[in-house]
């Protein structure tokens, strides 16, 4: 059992100035705190924080962590909160504490390994700080150790998660002698059957496996020896866990798995490693394809090495690892390594491999002068970009930062982003827009009548709710388009006498389509209905001659009335009047005629670029007679501030667009905006977008959208 005075020689050991007093405080106030509380070992329960603080010493770490790992279930297990520690310990500490606690609140399932990848950063993003990590590390290793009084249940849970989740991540900060304890333990638990088979095997032959040992360990001594290689060999069983996953990988059994010994040759310099190996492979035949360089291309968690496999004295296969003393210390200790020997300038900062993160502590370690400073490193935010929010499930999902409710429903399931209307998030209700933070937990509210809006995109930062929301309104639009386009066409017909429904069954509808390289009647319905075509130009074909030139007679009515007495147009009624192939003008465009002899008037759009190719001499100004066969109703819904003034500017922007309001009406909400619906009468689709445009930019104006049939 570790006693408090341990912990303070551990850490004098490596820190001669250390603050022992402090440690003293939070000795006493972690007593008091769990005073009268047993560990189900029946032990007291202050057991468990000086085992942790000692795991902590042991990676080297400062006081704030070890003080932190003698507190670290205060908040959790007892009437303390986060602000009495830090009025006692101060900011530093209870952040610390807080974050291990937080930690522990994390719901984590383990199912699919790929959520685990998940579950692992969402811890590191909860963090914020690599030592609550460690901390959390050291509490693990100990209920790993303490796991046999809980109930079978819970000891496969825990053990499960220890392998999933906390083994993977001291790997990942190198810890190696961590991460090999708790996979043994929560082997243990896992297989408890090949554990056992594994370990009594082990056992029974540790007599003869020793002598073998020290067989090789001489034999390779004697050849360094000789060399004048000063290395210090070692050799090992390795690790239950790592036995089985070999066995289970290479499916191999048990008593032919040969290297169930390690050796490891530990050296000076970079340079004598080489050599060594050089040495090994020179008497022990290697086996190729099983050597890697580890020292050239380090692993992401920093760990270098050489690895090789050779051919034994039995013929049996060996495997050895090369290091320095310095790699060796940061293979077992990882990021704790750095705390003591902080030269370690063994690392590439060129290698693109290691975590962004890590890199950065890496490389900012060349200018860090204390400590302290140090420390400070490992308060960045690990994952700047991202964050690791929960389904009420319990599943993880990666959004990026500033990442919205709409974009975890999205992320869930696009019908779940068209429907919803709220959130809770941790429980609380939220608008769509609130920004999420790691950890969360989001409950999306829907309603099965719910639509996405045009205003989502102002806010969604995923390109996966963007494309959705987009793909929604687009779809919309065609639909509305299919649906303006037909009453369109419906009307356009029945002026003259024709109906629509026959002509959509007998497929003549269709055929005026293909005419127009359309596939469907829709996509001809949605063309006239977006404006890409006026019913006319559509139905020309199909109109009969001799009702046409009622609409030509309105063009040349309104030159006759307009340009009085500029040009006298002999017999209108005979005279051709065509529309230009090349800009095909439609109502609501600016347009000009063009006298071409023999061939009648030309009428082109005025921003036709052939128009300066004819003489400025022919030229008629023309323009549309807007009479009612030429005028759509339209209605515009316009939201924006409530102020004043606002009504009277949107009604001025339509009159100075020549737009004739046909009926308004208006409506404050409770938010203090304001909803303007207005009946208009538009000629053709780019007049409309040019009033829309125009009243986008008024002051206080948010949107701006058409709407189709009541409201
Ligand atoms: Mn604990």
């Amino acid at each position: 059992m570790v006693r408090f005075n341990d912990i303070v020689d551990e850490i004098l050991k490596y820190n001669p100035q250390a603050d022992v007093p402090t440690l003293e405080r939070a000795y006493i106030f972690s007593a008091q705190a769990h005073k009268g509380q047993t560990r189900l070992s029946g032990e007291p329960y202050l057991v468990h924080p000086l085992e942790v603080a000692y795991t902590l010493t042991k990676m080297n770490l400062d006081i704030p962590s070890v003080v932190s790992g003698l507190l670290h279930d205060t908040i959790e297990d007892s009437y303390v909160n986060k602000k009495e520690i830090e009025e006692y310990f101060g900011k530093e500490v209870a952040e610390l504490v807080d974050g291990v606690t937080k930690i522990g609140q994390i719901p984590l399932k383990t199912s699919e390994d790929s959520r685990v990848e998940n579950f692992r950063k969402m811890i590191l993003a909860t963090s914020k700080d690599i030592r609550v990590i460690l901390i959390k590390l050291a509490d693990r290793y100990h209920n790993m150790q303490t796991l046999n009084f809980l109930n079978s249940d819970r000891q496969v849970d825990i053990a499960r998660e220890t392998l999933e989740i906390y083994a993977p991540l001291a790997h990942r900060l190198g810890i190696e002698w961590i991460k090999g304890e708790l996979e043994d333990e929560a082997f243990k638990y896992l297989h408890s059957l090949e554990y056992k088979t594994i370990n009594t095997k082990i056992a029974k032959k540790k007599k003869e496996r020793d002598a073998y040992i020290h067989e090789v360990i001489e034999l390779l001594k004697s050849k360094f020896e000789q060399y004048e290689l000063h290395a210090e060999v070692s050799g090992r069983a390795k690790r239950l866990y790592s036995i089985y996953r070999k066995m289970m990988l290479e499916k191999v059994e048990l008593d032919d798995i040969y290297d169930l010994t390690a050796f490891r040759v530990k050296i000076d310099s970079v340079k004598e490693c080489y050599l060594a190996l050089g040495l090994i492979h020179s008497f022990f035949r290697p086996i190729p394809g099983k050597f890697s360089d580890f020292i050239a291309l380090p692993k992401p968690n920093m760990y270098q090495s050489l690895h090789t496999k050779v051919v034994g004295p039995y013929g049996e296969k060996i495997e050895i690892q090369i290091r320095t003393h310095e790699m060796h210390k940061i293979a077992e200790e990882g990021i704790a390594a750095h705390w003591k020997y902080k030269e370690g300038r063994a690392f590439d900062p060129k290698e693109d491999k290691i975590f962004g993160w890590l890199r950065r502590v890496i490389e900012s370690q060349q200018e860090l002068k204390d400590n302290k400073e140090f420390m400070e490193v490992f308060k960045i935010d690990l994952f700047p970009d991202e964050i690791y929010v929960f389904t009420p499930k319990g599943d993880v999902k990666e959004l990026p930062k500033g990442a919205t409710a709409v974009d975890f429903a999205y992320a869930i399931h696009s019908q779940l982003g068209h429907k919803c209307v709220g959130a809770k998030v941790n429980g609380r209700l939220v608008p769509l827009r609130h920004e999420l933070k790691s950890g969360d937990i989001i409950d999306i509210q829907t309603n099965p009548a719910h639509k996405p809006s045009k205003d989502w995109l102002g806010f969604v930062k995923t390109s996966r709710a963007k494309t959705k929301i987009r793909q929604w309104i687009k779809a919309e639009q065609r639909e509305r388009s299919i649906e303006l386009g037909k009453t369109l066409i419906e009307k356009e017909l029945s002026k003259h006498d024709m109906s629509f429904s026959k002509m959509l069954k007998s497929g003549e509808l269709l055929n005026i389509g293909k005419e127009f390289s359309f596939e469907t009647v829709d996509d001809l319905f949605a063309s006239v209905g977006y404006g890409l075509y006026t019913p006319l130009q559509v139905l020309s074909k199909v109109i009969p001659e001799n009702e046409k030139p009622g609409k030509l007679k309105q063009i040349i009515s309104s030159i006759k009335r307009s340009k009085d007495n500029a040009i006298k147009i002999q017999g209108v009624d005979g005279m051709v009047v065509r529309f230009a192939q090349c800009c095909n003008p439609i109502p609501g465009d600016t347009i000009f005629g063009f006298i071409t002899r023999g061939r009648g008037l030309t009428i082109h759009a005025a921003d036709c670029p052939n128009i300066h190719t004819y003489d400025e001499q022919r030229r008629i100004e023309v323009s549309w007679e807007l009479n009612k066969g030429f005028t759509y109703p339209v209605k515009l819904k316009v939201l924006g501030d409530d102020r004043k003034g606002l009504l009277s500017d949107i009604s001025s922007t339509m009159a100075s667009n020549k737009v004739n309001i046909i009926g308004a009406q208006a409506m404050t909400n409770s938010d203090r905006t304001a909803a303007g619906i207005y009946e208009i009468e538009i000629g053709h689709m780019s007049q409309l977008q040019k009033v829309i445009k125009s009243i986008q930019k008024i002051k206080g104006v948010r949107s701006v959208e058409r709407i189709l049939g009541t409201v």
